[in-house]
């Protein structure tokens, strides 16, 4: 018996001495980690990539002033009346209704009995996934795929979503789309792509899904073996990935070279994963975990020590337990599910202390259902404990805090960019109202008014004359 404690003790020690130098060797060092050699002085891009840019001014040439309405600033304050200015593509002030403190020339808004947030954010879309009626056939086609995701983002642009954190989708589509947008090109919310979803052969989002489907598709990385998703990674990165999505299954060595890799680029990790494989994820240093999925209290536990957000998407099995009676046939879903369930699990995570973004991951045709997944997602956190504004502040700076963007997003403060949604009412007060949209500002370029994408006229570009005319 004393020899068996004492051997216990032994590997007790050892144990301690090798977790001491696994911790000191992977480090589990953050994304952010490498900004150490990043001044906050140096101009970089608008995104977690934060690349350094040439300085140069951005957005429209124009001073704008929201006045008359009430402010939510999404930092959890009561909403106020005040005077929302921007300049360019920047908030330049916040003043107090009595105040017109702004240049002669601005272009003046009264937005009396209307509310002025943050623009919103969704931390899970796929854009360019397919419809299950008519585009089956045109549906591994980049064009489509590329059309298919020019129509969303009207969508969620109309709906007050400013940002979304695409995290799977076909080929180069979303990093194109993330540039026009940038460029003003085309009327959308900026895009934080992942590319594709990386998982393992049989994997989640492989099941049921011939192999010829999944190359046609475009939207997964099947990695095999350590190197082989390190490798996932750093081609994502390559693409210009702003976030890289894990899927299970995985082993603890694959999941660990993916997330040490995707730190040491500077990207954060989000994870859609069941069971022990979130507890795997969760270890390996991950930063969020998708979905609402079983997990022990002790990987719930884990994740608050650990400070791992949770993206809890109730809305998508919401509507898949509305139009389909539950969820079949799936090999990376074999648990009892349930909305009872889901919202039990959400409910776990907020009294754990997690943080909690809000996503909607609206596949098939559910975009067309917008701005009401939405809203039924805020819903679903005031159902679990949060308040009205709690679930507002949730979706616009807890989001951006997600995103890795809450220096220039996710609230309105001097210095932010311009992300700006004005909708009829108080939506701090009533979330039905969230749906009144009016106005939105992205990059401080107005694309939203009265309630639809709003284009201006072409500029025409001067032809040179002729040299020998
Ligand atoms: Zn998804």
């Amino acid at each position: 018996m004393s020899l068996d404690v004492s051997m216990k003790m032994k590997s007790a020690a050892l144990l301690g001495v090798m977790l001491f130098f696994c911790q000191g060797a992977t480090g589990q060092e953050k994304a952010q980690d490498r900004r150490k050699f990043l001044d906050p002085s140096t101009p970089v891009s608008d995104d977690p990539r934060r690349i350094p840019v040439k300085p140069a001014p951005s957005g429209p040439d124009r001073v704008l002033v929201l006045r008359g309405g009430r402010i939510f600033d999404g930092t959890g304050a009561a909403a106020e009346q005040g005077t929302l200015v921007i300049e360019r593509n920047k908030i330049l002030k916040i003043l107090p209704p009595s105040s017109t403190e702004w240049p002669k020339n601005a272009e003046v808004v009264n937005v009396a009995g209307k509310t002025i947030l943050p623009g919103l954010i969704d931390l899970h879309t796929h854009l360019t996934y397919p419809l299950t009626e008519g585009d089956v056939l045109h549906a591994p086609s980049e064009a489509d795929a590329t059309l298919r995701a020019v129509e969303k983002l009207r969508y969620f642009l109309e709906s007050g979503i400013t940002s979304v954190r695409d995290v799977g989708s076909q080929g180069d589509v979303t990093f194109r789309l993330k540039e026009w947008v940038r460029d003003n090109r085309l009327a959308g919310p900026r895009i934080f792509p992942a590319g594709q979803f990386i998982t393992a052969e049989g994997g989640h989002s492989t099941e049921n899904t011939p192999d010829e489907w999944i190359r046609w598709m475009g939207a997964t990385r099947i990695a095999s073996g350590p190197d082989d998703w390190r490798l996932a990674v750093r081609e994502q990165f390559h693409k210009g990935a702003d976030v890289i999505k894990l899927g299970s299954h995985f082993s603890r060595e694959e999941i660990k070279a993916a997330v040490e890799e995707a730190h040491e680029l500077g990207l954060k990790v989000t994870v859609d994963a069941e069971t022990f494989y979130i507890r795997r994820a969760v270890e390996a240093g991950v930063d969020t975990i998708e979905h609402p999925l079983p997990r022990t209290d002790e990987t719930i536990q884990l994740m608050a020590s650990k400070g791992v957000a949770a993206d809890p998407t109730l809305i998508p099995y919401q509507i898949i337990f509305d139009e389909w009676g539950g969820y079949f046939g799936s090999t990376s879903r074999r648990f009892t599910f349930s909305n009872e369930a889901n919202l039990e699990m959400l409910k776990k995570l907020k009294r754990a202390g997690i943080k909690c973004g809000v996503g909607t991951d609206l596949i098939l045709h559910w975009y067309r259902y917008l701005p009401g997944p939405y809203i039924r997602e805020l819903k679903n956190f005031v159902a679990a404990g949060w308040s009205v504004p709690e679930a507002l502040v949730a979706a616009t700076r807890t989001n951006s805090e997600i995103l890795d963007m809450d220096d220039r997003l996710g609230t309105l403060a001097p210095g932010k960019l311009a992300d700006v949604l004005v909708v009829v009412g108080r939506p701090d007060e009533n979330l039905d109202e969230l749906a009144k949209v009016d106005l939105v500002i992205r990059d401080g370029y107005t694309v939203v008014e009265a309630g639809k994408v709003t284009i201006p006229r072409h500029t025409v570009a001067a032809q040179p004359r002729k040299v020998h005319e």
